[in-house]
């Protein structure tokens, strides 16, 4: 089954849904960056809640994560659009721990408890951007977006995010889930839906039992939230880097720069830090990039 994310209404528009199935993305993510098992949790966790916060986005708006706690991995970076387009890496890859008291991977202690902000900025296009940032709450990722909603964009939503990684180090399974009390949702629909919440299995385990994002969110509403799919999305893991791209960037650094790439290093290396593609430029190319 290929990755993908729904949007979704339910309680006749007094809740907004979101679930997604995320375990390709996650894996290539996991596969480019070489991330051990509970940086790959931390990284798939940030991942796949950013995609389904980029979808909530229209326009060809798209936004920027970061999650920076005191933990060994430095900080989580995951970026997303409306399209489903999504990318993301941590700064050190490789970390992994001992399970946590719970049997699962240890992610707050990778994140780093409760020091340092998760930050969200937002290109809504024509120069016009929103930055948010709260204090890191949790360090299990979906607790921290939890707060982010509720405390920098006022939506008291439900967070889920969760990753299964096999022995080999690949991933097994991976989703998420965003529900969200529309004004005016009543005090019932609001306990109905934190019940189900809580009696729920975790959502990396519906993903592996082969539950489709439909019957996460008919769990997640019941039977009586009437679940009303607005719109299914594919979510895919895509770097726009090119070597044009660089090439822009390089020109920007200006002469002085470029010449000391030529005569100290004899050409330039860069590497593409979400997708670790590799784009060399020799001492020609960097010639032609100088500006005259
Ligand atoms: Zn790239």
């Amino acid at each position: 089954m290929k990755d993908y994310v729904l949007k979704a209404t339910a309680f006749d528009g007094e809740v907004r849904a979101y679930a997604i199935k995320s375990t390709n993305t996650v894996e290539e993510a996991r596969e480019r960056q070489d991330t051990w098992a509970t940086a790959s949790a931390a990284l798939g966790r940030t991942i796949t809640i950013t995609a389904m916060l980029g979808v909530m986005l229209k326009d060809n708006a798209k936004l920027t994560v970061k999650l920076e706690g005191n933990g060994p991995i430095g900080a989580v970076i995951a970026d997303a659009n409306d399209k489903g387009e999504v990318r993301g890496y941590v700064i050190n890859p490789h970390v992994d721990f001992e399970s946590n008291a719970q049997g699962k991977l240890d992610v707050r202690r990778a994140v780093g408890g409760t020091e340092g902000t998760l930050s969200v900025v937002k290109d809504l296009g024509l120069r016009n951007h929103f930055t948010g940032q709260v204090p890191i709450v949790s360090g299990e990722v979906s607790e921290d977006f939890t707060y982010y909603l509720a405390n920098s964009e006022q939506i008291p939503s439900a967070v889920g995010a969760g990753v299964l990684v096999n022995p080999d180090h690949s991933i097994l399974a991976a989703g998420g889930f965003i529900i969200q009390m529309l004004p005016g949702a009543s005090d019932e629909t609001i306990a109905k839906v934190e019940k189900q919440i809580e009696e729920i299995a975790p959502i990396s385990q519906l993903i592996q039992e082969g539950k489709t994002p439909e019957e996460v969110l008919t769990l997640l509403v019941g039977e009586e939230g009437k679940l009303n799919i607005l719109e299914n999305m594919p979510v895919q893991f895509s770097c726009p880097c090119s070597k044009e791209r660089l090439s822009t960037a390089i020109s920007g650094l200006g002469n002085e720069e470029i010449d000391a790439m030529i005569k100290e290093d004899h050409g330039a290396t860069a590497t593409c830090h979400f997708c670790n593609e590799v784009y060399t430029f020799s001492i020609d190319e960097l010639r032609a990039l100088k500006s005259s």
